[in-house]
């Protein structure tokens, strides 16, 4: 049964419409749950929000496009996208949502109010901007299209110099893209090591891989400003020394994008707090880097920045939106965290789920490393550095609670990294 889009003018003048599925964002949770649903019920009207001008884009390639490759929309736009919006799938791209009335299931943009039956929140994150480089002129984040054009401009005459501040995955990623140019790249961090929240051993082979390539670290100190001499700026630093700086990337994190929901009454808390369905209160499901859910494989509750967990969480929560409509039993949601970063050539991934625990375990071979946590008597995460066979074993195993002393069957050559745990 096709439902009808109603379109009345209030007294107000602005549009009231109604939708089966209202889906708010525009990125990779937000098109897999259209996808998901469209396919699941077609009768159903899907209607995506989107504050971009976009139809969603894939966002991974524009830390790893090379330099002298031009960053271009059309072919980084999903192709699924095209083709929901061919069948139906009602895109109000550039539109922003404002508010969310769960009570009345009433999503509010400045175009006007969207009348749904259930609800997809799936507004990502933001980057962090620290307040020291507020009004500074070629300073750049990285996260959406327009971001990376930008940057790729500001970059276009080659003798400029590029500081990176954070040297996580986005800022390590890109330091990667510029010394592949050949560009001079200087990557800084608060952090003594980067990616310690992994331990010392894996942060020092992040490290080795970053100097080996040309990068040049400043790692433990902060930037305080920036200063001008003879036409060029620099950054300057917590310890006193300056790095030259004509462009800035910063990538020193995201936060969730919920302030729209503020009035909403849904329960937010480092994101969007959801119960094992994804559903944050009755018919509004939330999926993506904005969510914070119970995730019954590691019997913690997470929230977690990956392309793949955003997918996945994307369908099932646009499947559960539609079970909502049709009074159908809810599925819960698990997963085994997963992602993979290109650096320097090399394929870093990870799968799993990490707590306070050490990496205690690693296996090295003339190809790559490999590094295991415990949590109690299982494996909760690995990390591999270009070890991609083996990996793609291992993370296909975790799906299942895999013992620890299972490991040496697994992987050859395993030997203590920080001895807390001994070899069973
Ligand atoms: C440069 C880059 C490289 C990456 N590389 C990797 C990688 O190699 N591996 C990996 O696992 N992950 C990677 N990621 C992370 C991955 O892309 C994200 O985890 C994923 O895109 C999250 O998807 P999302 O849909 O939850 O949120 P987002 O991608 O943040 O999208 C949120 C969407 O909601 C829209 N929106 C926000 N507020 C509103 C509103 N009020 N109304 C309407 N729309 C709104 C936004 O415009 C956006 O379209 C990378 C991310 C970036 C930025």
């Amino acid at each position: 049964m096709i439902q009808l889009t109603l379109e009345k003018t209030g007294s107000t003048g602005m549009l009231h419409k109604t939708t089966d599925i209202a889906i708010i964002g525009g990125s990779t949770a937000a098109l897999r749950a259209a996808e998901a649903a469209s396919r699941r019920a077609p009768g159903l009207k899907v209607t995506v929000i989107s504050s971009e001008e976009h139809l969603p884009y894939e966002l991974p390639p524009l830390s790893k496009i090379p330099l002298s490759d031009e960053v271009d929309i059309e072919s980084l736009i999903y192709p699924s996208a095209r083709a929901l919006q061919e069948q139906g799938v009602d895109f109000q791209l550039g539109e922003s949502a404002t508010a969310l009335d769960p009570r009345r299931r009433v999503v509010s943009t400045h175009q006007g109010d969207l009348t749904y039956r259930a609800a997809v929140i799936a507004t990502g994150c933001e980057p962090i901007m620290p307040p020291v480089f507020r009004g500074e002129r070629d300073v750049f984040v990285l996260r959406r299209f327009e971001d990376s054009v930008a940057l790729r401009r500001s970059l276009a005459d080659a003798g400029r110099s590029v500081a990176i501040v954070g040297a996580g995955f986005i800022g390590g990623e890109f330091a990667s893209t510029l010394t592949g140019a050949r560009r001079a790249v200087s990557l800084i961090d608060l952090a003594e090591h980067p990616l310690i929240r992994f331990g010392e051993a894996i942060s020092t082979v992040y490290e080795d891989l970053h100097h080996i390539n040309g990068v040049d670290t400043f790692f433990g100190v902060g930037a305080t400003g920036t200063v001008e001499r003879d036409g060029r700026r620099f950054l300057t630093l917590s310890d006193g020394r300056e790095v030259a700086a004509d462009v800035i990337v910063v990538g020193v994190g995201v936060r969730p994008a919920v302030s729209w929901l503020a009035s909403s009454g849904i329960e937010l808390e480092n994101g969007i707090l959801t119960d094992r369905y994804l559903q944050s209160c009755q018919g509004v499901f939330a999926a993506g880097d904005a969510v914070r859910w119970p995730n019954g494989r590691f019997d913690a509750t997470m929230r977690i920045e990956h392309w793949t967990t955003a997918a996945e969480q994307g369908r099932a929560a646009g499947l559960n939106a539609v079970s909502f409509v049709e009074k159908a039993p809810l599925t819960p949601f698990v997963s085994v965290p997963f992602f993979w970063s290109d650096q320097h050539g090399q394929r870093v991934q990870w799968a799993g789920y990490q707590t306070a625990g050490q990496p205690v375990l690693s296996s090295r071979s003339d190809d790559g490393s490999m590094f295991f946590f415990r949590e109690g008597d299982f494996v909760s995460g690995v990390m591999a550095f270009e070890r991609r066979q083996e990996f793609v074993q291992l993370r296909a195993k975790l799906r299942r609670p895999v013992a620890w002393g299972e490991l040496p069957d697994l992987v050859a050559g395993l030997e203590p990294v920080i001895a807390t745990v001994p070899v069973p």
